[in-house]
């Protein structure tokens, strides 16, 4: 278009057209031309602007993105560490476990762990303050009773919830 508009300048200005009916031809393509060159930079101006808004609105989406993904990095981290805890927390009290057990009688570990399956992981509770922390039922006096006349060395059980009763010396007894 520019080099048309050139064109028609070089004749335009070279004297080679005289007669007035082209003259005034060539001066309205020029015309026409140089507004439609005008309108071309209008659009070109817009669409870079719009090209510069979009980068501007990517630039900012991708920093966003990066924020999330530090984020999660940040919480996936924390979660490993927790569940490398947990892992260690469950070794430790399984090798507990496995030492506390091999003092204890067969049929009494087979009730505790039926028990245990029974009452959501719980089946010995200890007897605090004549209150079952099993159920958190307080006993009464007949239960209190049996209790205290039991040997020592009998597995006392609490009548309400059927939990293993441990006994200390904050019973209540
Ligand atoms: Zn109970």
């Amino acid at each position: 278009m520019r080099q048309r508009a050139a064109r028609d300048q070089k004749r335009l200005d070279s004297g080679a057209v005289t007669s007035p009916k082209d003259l005034e031809s060539l001066q309205r393509e020029l015309a026409s031309l140089a507004k439609r060159q005008g309108d071309l930079e209008d659009i070109v101006l817009e669409v870079m602007e719009r090209r510069e808004a979009a980068q501007a609105r990517a630039t900012e989406l991708s920093g966003r993105v990066d924020a999330v993904q530090a984020k999660v990095d940040d919480v996936t981290a924390r979660r490993d560490a927790a569940y490398a805890e947990i892992d260690g927390e469950a070794d430790t009290v399984t090798k507990e476990r496995g030492l506390t057990v091999a003092d204890i009688p067969a049929d009494l570990l087979k009730l505790y762990d039926r028990l245990r399956e029974k009452h959501g992981g719980i089946g010995a509770a200890r007897l605090y303050q004549r209150r079952c922390e099993g159920c958190r039922l307080e006993l009464d006096l007949t239960e209190l009773n049996d209790v205290r006349s039991a040997a020592a060395d009998t597995v006392v059980r609490c009548e309400n919830c059927s939990r293993i009763l441990v006994r200390t010396p904050d019973s209540g007894l």
